[in-house]
């Protein structure tokens, strides 16, 4: 799997559809200070999947929506897509079924955010899972913030054992762990209300 190009459309400053095209090798990103470079970034990290409106540097997570300028309203949903060479077929099933895949997403103001994958419907969680199991994703060690590196220096053990889980690929795995055990608990639980209801009825 390779990213081959990213769409922005309405997000933060990019109000027209913009194509940013990831060829071979390295892709540099050069401009003036405020053209928009870290918002590229964060529209990469934000189409799969970042949930939390401060890592895109925002109050609320429409915050990424084109707010207008003097000569230009402001949008009601951006978008942004991510094309995914796929002709090696390493994604996992359930996004394996072309060459290319598209992902969309998509967010209306009052609305909030939709998912898309080659044009279907898909959950939030299906592509955090799907760049999880791909050892990227929203919180990828892979692509540094300004002043990431000063905080990982600080960070607690904790904190930099999940990097490393990251950069072995098994935060997928570590996601279902702790979903698992969500689950788990609720059966507990559960289990524990039967008992009391065969109680009362013995
Ligand atoms: P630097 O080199 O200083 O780090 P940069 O090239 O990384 O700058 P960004 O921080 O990506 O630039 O872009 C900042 C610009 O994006 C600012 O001009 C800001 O007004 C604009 N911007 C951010 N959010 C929105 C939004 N929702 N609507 C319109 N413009 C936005």
């Amino acid at each position: 799997m390779r990213f081959s190009k990213l769409r922005l459309t309405g997000f933060k400053s990019f109000v027209d559809p913009t194509d940013l095209i990831i060829g071979d090798g390295l892709t540099g990103v050069v401009g003036p200070n405020g053209c928009g470079k870290s918002n590229l970034l964060e529209a990469l990290r934000w189409v799969m999947g970042e949930t939390r409106a401060k890592a895109m540097r925002g109050g609320g997570m429409e915050d990424v929506i084109f707010a207008g300028t003097t000569s230009r309203s402001a949008r009601n949903f951006a978008e942004v897509n991510l094309l995914i060479d796929n002709s090696d077929r390493l994604a996992p099933s359930g996004f394996n079924e072309a060459d290319q895949l598209e992902i969309v997403r998509r967010i209306t103001r009052d609305v909030g955010s939709a998912y898309k994958s080659n044009g279907k419907d898909v959950r939030a969680r299906d592509v955090q899972m799907l760049f999880a199991d791909a050892s990227t994703g929203a919180h990828s060690p892979a692509l540094v913030r300004q002043g990431q590196i000063s905080e990982l220096i600080n960070a607690k053990p904790k904190a930099r054992r999940r990097i490393l889980e990251e950069a072995a690929g098994i935060s997928g795995l570590y996601q279902r762990r702790h979903e698992a055990e969500l689950k788990l608990k609720n059966t507990e639980q559960n289990l524990l209300r039967v008992d009391d209801v065969v109680e009362q009825l013995a």
